[in-house]
């Protein structure tokens, strides 16, 4: 009797010790997707965003798509909304994909709030706002966007994993679309195999802060619409687990945040010698 129940204990502290590392020792890796340039890449084909759309339902995952407004006609408005109320994300992208590397502040202000009225009616909340090109300027360019983001209420909604799938998708247009079917498959490993390399990337360059989330940034685009259910199995495969844009920001310690600029110094009372100074200045 004795000798059996020290079997049984030292089986199950044996089990014990092979089991407990792993799980204290792993952290939970998640991921949010984010679908940039709805309502669709190229023709407005409503069809390929339902694929995706379907796609995210049936696999439960979670996902935040990013308009440009001048994109949306009648025939995708509808869309936009079954997108919306079918609980994915929907956030500003600006009014024509202004890049604010080319644009004065003001411009792409503009830019923002010709977007947020027209797209008002699907917008969620929190608001949030994606730049296009990832091009977020430097300087006060960059403060004076970050502080008419944060007046507006918009969220900015950071990248980490950017799938460069615009080059692809590039690729696959280019074929003959009688044989766009073949090329995809010869086109999808080299595909997955890019993801996986910039998650690698991402995942190393954020070693510092594990429990930090990915945020992947793909398109509504041809090529997403037939590799989705890949993505997203290779990412289930290595462990990761999808979340919304709202739980992966959470995971961010730092958020890019519009910065109080020190007013100018007022000077009343120049004094004679620093006149021509300030003139020239
Ligand atoms: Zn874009």
């Amino acid at each position: 009797m004795k000798i059996k129940s020290l079997i049984v204990k030292t089986i199950i502290f044996f089990i014990a010790l092979a089991i407990l590392p792993s799980v204290t020792l792993a952290h939970k890796k998640t991921i949010a997707i984010t679908i940039d340039d709805l309502p669709f890449v190229g023709e407005y084909r409503n069809f390929h965003l339902n694929m995706m759309m379907n796609t995210m339902v049936q696999q439960q995952v979670p996902a935040t798509g990013f308009i440009i407004a001048k994109e949306v006609r009648n025939d995708n408005w509808g869309m936009l909304h079954k997108f919306r109320n079918a609980g994915f994300g929907l956030g500003n992208h600006t009014f024509s994909h202004a890049n604010l590397n080319r644009l004065t502040a003001d411009e792409y202000i503009q830019e923002i709030k010709k977007a947020d009225s027209l797209l008002s009616p699907v917008l969620t909340k929190p608001k949030y706002f994606r730049y296009p090109y990832l091009a977020m300027s430097t300087g006060s360019k960059r403060n004076a966007i970050l502080c008419y983001l944060a007046k507006k209420k918009y969220k900015v909604a950071p990248i980490t994993i950017d799938s460069k799938d615009f080059a692809f998708n590039q690729r696959l247009l280019s074929v003959p679309e009688l044989k766009r079917r073949d090329y995809l498959n010869e086109l999808k490993p080299f595909y997955l195999d890019f993801i996986w390399q910039q998650t690698a990337k991402a995942e190393n360059q954020h070693h510092h802060n594990a429990e930090q989330s990915q945020i992947l940034l793909i398109h509504a685009n041809l090529l997403n619409a037939y590799v989705l259910p890949d993505i997203i199995n290779l990412y289930k495969e290595q462990g990761y687990e999808f979340i919304t844009l709202d739980d992966a920001l959470m995971t961010y310690k730092h958020a890019m945040n519009c910065k109080k600029m020190k007013p100018e110094p007022k000077i009343k009372d120049p004094e004679p010698n620093i006149d021509s100074f300030i003139a020239w200045d």
